[in-house]
């Protein structure tokens, strides 16, 4: 059988090695329109302040490693410019020629393209960046210089975030634009606020409520009426499905342009799959299909859509979506849904807010961790949101974790928790958490909204 990926970074590689790994005989050919594969995206934004300090550890793997590794053909910059599911072919750009090839089975891990906010005068303006792979970054990194004094970041979800503290770190002053009422719009807003104090203690200037109206000879102006002088600008602000050639293969996608995908991440094409940044998957609180753009989940499904493939038929189970960020000397996570969205959606909530040390305050280096805990009249626990110095990732993996697998609030100060005084307390933060909920669930306290 032949299987041909289309994409051939997160999703796409996972698919291919483990396709690889079931099965000696299938012929398995990638295409990546880029000139990497598997490079590590999520490791971009640290070599603008050369946290990491060679590009080349961004290169985890090459196409020729793998190929030699796995027998997989994996053909870098060939992009496919068209999906023939009568004819079963895929059509192909390599060295300007377009070629063609049949497939038996084509999985598609295509990933998402960056939203690009129309701006008056932005066509002539140069320096305009985005991040998402090599080249950008190569792009980003030839015009950033000495003259660089300042950059704009538009967008303040996760990767604005990153750039900007490693901007700052480079020695560069940042403009953050958020066109939310706070940065960070995953998270409720006075958790945002730790991140907020955080980066404005780094000096970096934020505009919430704000987006950049026009352009004009390194001029920027914002919808507030407020403008500033910069001399590059990098867009971070968001990210669509990038679903076009499915779209026009007559592949089904949801209002979000997210491919609609069954438990086994098939199409309405059943020999064609997809899975990662491109696909609309069932959320586990809200029942909605969604798209979480994130790593873990595009590799997990690479494994399964491969076992699903070779007759392992796994389901994929609804998702929670968990996320964290770090940000200077803080980190913000957060896990299921926030308490605004659950206004949104009407379900009756309860919320509490705990602040204690992320491990036993006697012992050094000991710091403050801000958990929130969102949970319904029953204790089902809906979502939670951390920020603090240390400790923040364990403590909503374990929620999401909780999350997941249907725990209760009354569980949490069940959970057996390593402890000594460098990891933790005897009632870590989570079972205090769990404690301060049941509380609320029993009628013991009552929360005041203020
Ligand atoms: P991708 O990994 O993006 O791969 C899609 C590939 O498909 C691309 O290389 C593209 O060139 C190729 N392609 C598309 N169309 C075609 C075509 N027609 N022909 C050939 N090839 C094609 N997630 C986290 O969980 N944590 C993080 O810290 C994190 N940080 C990030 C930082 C940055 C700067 C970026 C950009 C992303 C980050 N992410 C992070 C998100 C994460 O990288 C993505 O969710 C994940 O890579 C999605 O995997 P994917 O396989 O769907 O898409």
């Amino acid at each position: 059988m032949r299987i041909v990926i289309i994409g051939g970074v997160a999703g796409g590689m996972s698919a291919a090695t483990r396709l690889r790994r079931l099965s000696e005989q299938d012929e398995i050919i990638v295409f990546e329109k880029g000139p990497y594969v598997s490079f590590a995206n999520c490791g971009l934004p640290y070599h603008i302040s050369k946290t990491i300090k060679n590009r080349s550890q961004l290169i985890v793997q090459t196409a020729d490693s793998l190929s030699n590794r796995f027998n997989i053909d994996i053909r870098v910059n060939n992009e496919v410019t068209n999906i023939d599911r009568e004819t079963k072919m895929i059509s192909f750009n390599h060295d300007s020629q377009l070629e063609k090839l049949h497939y038996d089975k084509l999985i598609l891990s295509l990933g998402s393209k960056p939203v690009i906010p129309q701006i008056t005068g932005m066509n002539t303006q140069p320096n305009i960046f985005q991040l998402r792979n090599i080249p950008d970054l190569d792009q980003l990194m030839d015009n950033l210089n000495s003259d660089t004094k300042h950059v704009t970041v538009i967008g303040a979800g996760f990767i604005g975030m990153e750039v900007t503290e490693n901007l700052v770190k480079r020695g560069i002053s940042v403009n953050l634009i958020e066109r939310s009422s706070h940065i960070l719009p995953n998270l409720d807003i006075e958790m945002a606020r730790f991140i907020e104090n955080e980066l404005r203690t780094n000096a970096v200037h934020i505009h919430t409520n704000s987006t950049v109206t026009k352009i004009n000879n390194k001029v920027l102006y914002l919808n507030t009426g407020k403008s500033f002088t910069t001399d590059a600008i990098i867009m971070a602000a968001g990210v669509h499905p990038n679903s076009e050639i499915a779209v026009s293969a007559g592949i089904k996608v949801d209002d979000n342009n997210g491919i609609v995908v069954n438990h086994y991440f098939q199409t309405n094409d059943s020999d064609i799959y997809a899975i990662g940044d491109v696909i609309n998957v069932p959320h586990q609180i809200t029942k909605q299909k969604v798209l979480i753009p994130l790593a873990g989940p595009a590799n997990r499904q690479g494994r399964q859509v491969a076992d699903s493939i070779n007759g392992l038929t796994i389901k994929n189970k609804p998702e929670v979506g968990t996320a964290i960020v770090k940000v200077f000397s803080k980190s913000a996570a957060s896990t299921g849904i926030s308490e605004l969205q659950a206004k949104k959606m009407g379900i009756n909530y309860h919320v509490v807010h705990t602040s204690v040390h992320n491990h036993a305050s006697y012992y050094p280096s000991s710091s403050p961790l801000s958990l929130k805990l969102i949970f319904t009249n029953s204790g089902s626990i809906i979502g939670a949101q951390a920020v603090g110095n240390s400790g923040v990732d364990k403590r909503i993996d374990i929620i999401a974790t909780a999350i997941k697998f249907g725990l209760n609030v009354d569980d949490l100060p069940e959970l057996e928790l390593t402890y000594a005084p460098q990891f933790g307390s005897a009632k870590d933060p989570i079972h205090i958490s769990g404690y301060a909920a049941e509380n609320i669930i029993n009628h013991l306290s009552h929360n005041i909204h203020i």
